[in-house]
């Protein structure tokens, strides 16, 4: 149970940490809060997901869980002072197939919301927003969903503007990475330690460390000799390439008030009649963001990997490179390619003179089913789970603090409760297009060890 008197250890200041403290200063302003981050919250180089030029707003899902939760977003975004400058509605434009269209469709409609969505046939997609999709590739696209409410939000802007009003809330912000979880002789979580040797203590010790979180738990479970601490098949680390090209004026012209442009859902890929239905797959979602203030024009991949390697003796996880940034800028050719392929997809041969000068690697959190975890860790008292993104988990920045403020306070729904759970059934990843199916180490770029 929270309460006033509660000191909380939040590591972790992306969207999940920042949102939680955010949530938990308001509704208790004599609690003792802290954000513990490796970087500090207005460094030019962070390794969170959450730390972006941009990131996709949209209510668009066929879960009904998300469009509700993401629709409480967006009427923060839309209307509140805090979060409004960062929001840009310039509406989406998803290439998708029509079990999926017709899923967000019901969802919106049930919940009375479904006046700024539309979905079209392909060929008449195909003239909207000035025809800007009209050479994209619709292979196994059978209809386009369109909704003029969603949009994107200057990601790493606004996490740094709300970071900044919690600070002014009382929040208070220690840039140092957590090395171990504590625990007292009872097995409880008693606060955590940094690398540099300091110690905070804490009645709640919340994870919102994002792709890293296997790791952490993996080493806090082997000094303290509490091995169910360890995630297990539950969090993966995976990551996704994203690509920037600059417009020139004629580009930019043609691009500047354009939709958010997302392809995936598709139908399944092959020749159902021919390949057997455990090896079709449909492909992940690939997406295309409108140019920044920079007039940058952004892509995420294809390519959804793993980086597998031996956090410890015998103990084996996918964690992001162990580089202080995470290598995040070190982009091998192939990834680069697949940022080219993407951008064809979306716009034929008009990508085709368009360079790609700006990459980055971005590692997210995922679980089998894309859920969040949101949750008490089973394994100890005073540890909680707030993280797990999988790829989808920024546009819920303003809201989704409060969920894990009533997870503390044991007062989260059951339905959410059960979904977001630490310990629950979870479906056979084979199942979700997104899931980091490849290993990075086959995604680099040959090394020539002769010299012959
Ligand atoms: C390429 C890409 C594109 C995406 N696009 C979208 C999109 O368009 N729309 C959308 O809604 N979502 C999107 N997402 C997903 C979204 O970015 C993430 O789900 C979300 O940002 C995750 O937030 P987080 O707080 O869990 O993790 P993060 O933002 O990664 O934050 C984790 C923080 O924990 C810190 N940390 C980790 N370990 C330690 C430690 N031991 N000590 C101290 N600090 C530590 C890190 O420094 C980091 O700041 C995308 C993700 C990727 C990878």
């Amino acid at each position: 149970m929270a309460a006033a008197g509660s000191c909380y250890v939040i590591v972790g200041a992306g969207i999940f940490g920042v949102s939680t403290a955010y949530h938990l200063i308001r509704r208790y302003p004599e609690a003792s809060v802290t954000l513990v981050d490796r970087d500090a919250f207005d460094a030019d180089n962070r390794v969170a997901a959450s730390w972006d030029w941009n990131k996709v707003m949209r209510a668009d899902y066929d879960d009904p869980v998300y469009c509700e939760l993401a629709l409480e977003a967006q009427d923060v975004f839309t209307s509140d002072p805090l979060w409004k400058p960062f929001f840009h509605q310039t509406g989406l434009y998803w290439m998708c197939g029509r079990d999926y269209a017709r899923g967000c469709v019901s969802n919106f409609e049930r919940l009375g919301r479904h006046g700024d969505i539309s979905v079209w046939p392909v060929e008449e997609a195909r003239k909207l927003f000035g025809g800007l999709f009209d050479e994209s590739d619709y292979t196994n696209v059978e209809q386009v969903l369109v909704n003029r409410a969603s949009g994107w939000v200057a990601a790493g802007d606004c996490l740094q503007a709300v970071t900044r009003r919690v600070l002014g809330l009382g929040v208070k912000y220690v840039a140092e990475e957590v090395a171990n979880l504590q625990f007292d002789p009872s097995g409880r979580c008693a606060g955590i330690e940094t690398a540099q040797g300091r110690r905070l203590p804490a009645s709640h010790v919340v994870l919102c460390t994002g792709a890293s979180t296997p790791k952490l738990l993996e080493i806090s479970a082997a000094a303290s000799g509490l091995t169910n601490l360890q995630a297990g098949s539950r969090i993966l680390a995976g990551g996704i390439t994203t690509g920037m090209t600059r417009l020139d004026d004629d580009s930019y012209a043609k691009f500047a008030d354009m939709p958010v442009g997302i392809q995936g859902y598709t139908t399944l890929k092959g020749n159902s009649a021919c390949v057997p239905s455990q090896f079709l797959r449909v492909p992940p979602f690939m997406g295309s963001l409108p140019p920044t203030k920079d007039r940058e024009l952004k892509w995420w991949g294809q390519k959804i990997f793993r980086n597998t390697k031996e956090v410890l003796p015998g103990r084996f996880i996918s964690m992001p490179p162990a580089e202080a940034d995470y290598a995040q800028w070190k982009i091998s050719e192939r990834l680069k390619e697949d940022i080219v392929n993407v951008s064809s997809v979306f716009y034929g041969n008009q990508a085709a003179k368009w360079k790609f000068e700006k990459h980055r690697i971005c590692w997210d959190a995922f679980t089998t089913s894309s859920d969040f975890i949101i949750s008490p860790h089973t394994a100890s008292k005073g540890l909680y789970v707030a993280t797990c993104g999988s790829f989808h988990g920024y546009k819920f920045f303003p809201v989704i603090g409060r969920y894990v403020v009533d997870m503390l306070e044991d007062t989260l729904p059951a339905r959410l409760a059960s979904k977001w759970a630490w310990d629950r059934e979870r479906p056979d990843p084979s199942a979700n297009p997104d899931w980091p199916s490849c290993e990075m180490k086959d995604l680099l770029d040959p090394v020539r060890d002769s010299r012959l």
